[in-house]
């Protein structure tokens, strides 16, 4: 299974071996349920600004750091960049609206998926854009094991969010690993560019309310539908594989 993605991608970034021992895990809509909670506190703040700005805009966005997110609102509503006392303001609502809200639930299949990463003997690095210390401190007894200290890529760590290829360029870094070396778990499109554009394998999982075609047009190496379809999957996924 996967032998056409994998050929594909080893083409394409002119490598002759995929073989992986990082899987390199993103946090929002892909460990967490997170997505709704998050879209709702975007449509709460862009509405109390008179923007028009729907749910699947915010889906659009994901990945986004919250500056990047301000920005092209206040570009395309108001003709200007927002100052930084706005960035500083408006984010600063957004995370408070998030913090409010219920705890975003577990995703399905998360847990399983993480023990069959962990029972392959590949380590596991997170690559988030968040910097919503509610979710990151929740990672530790949700997923206990997997994610220590030292095997984190937060909104902490880089100056740009995805689409830039550096939160993980930086977890290829981190893991100690090439390219070639790693698999990037992602359910969103900026998310998916950002991965392909460090040059790495790249799986994604439609948790969320975009079409499976923003998905693919992305890039991504492989389409999945749950994180559930994952843990099933990933001994084939994460099996090595040459040219
Ligand atoms: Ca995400």
């Amino acid at each position: 299974m996967f032998e056409a993605a994998k050929r594909k991608y080893l083409e394409s970034v002119h490598l002759e071996e995929f073989a992986p021992r990082a899987a390199l895990i993103d946090m929002d809509g892909v460990l967490f349920d997170s997505m709704p909670n998050h879209a709702k506190s975007w449509v709460t703040v862009f509405r109390s600004l008179g923007f028009h700005f729907e749910d699947r805009e915010a889906y659009m966005h994901e990945g986004r750091t919250g500056r990047g997110t301000l920005e092209i609102l206040y570009r395309r509503e108001l003709h200007r960049d927002p100052t930084d006392e706005e960035v500083t303001r408006m984010y600063g609502i957004k995370a408070r609206l998030f913090d409010e809200m219920p705890e975003a639930p577990v995703m399905p299949g998360a847990p399983e998926a993480l023990d069959a990463i962990r029972r392959s003997g590949i380590d596991r690095i997170l690559v988030t854009g968040s910097g919503q210390r509610k979710l990151l401190d929740r990672l530790e007894p949700y997923f206990p094991g997997h994610f220590s200290e030292g095997r984190m890529v937060t909104a902490f760590d880089v100056t740009q969010g995805k689409p830039s290829p550096e939160p993980y360029l930086m977890g290829l870094k981190k893991a100690g690993v090439g390219a070639g070396q790693a698999v990037v778990v992602e359910n969103a499109p900026l998310g998916i560019e950002a991965g392909k554009a460090a040059g790495i394998f790249t799986v994604a999982v439609n948790t969320g309310i975009l079409e499976d075609e923003v998905l693919t047009g992305a890039g991504c190496d492989v389409l999945l539908h749950s994180m559930a379809e994952l843990a099933e999957v990933w001994p084939q996924i994460a099996s090595p594989y040459r040219l």
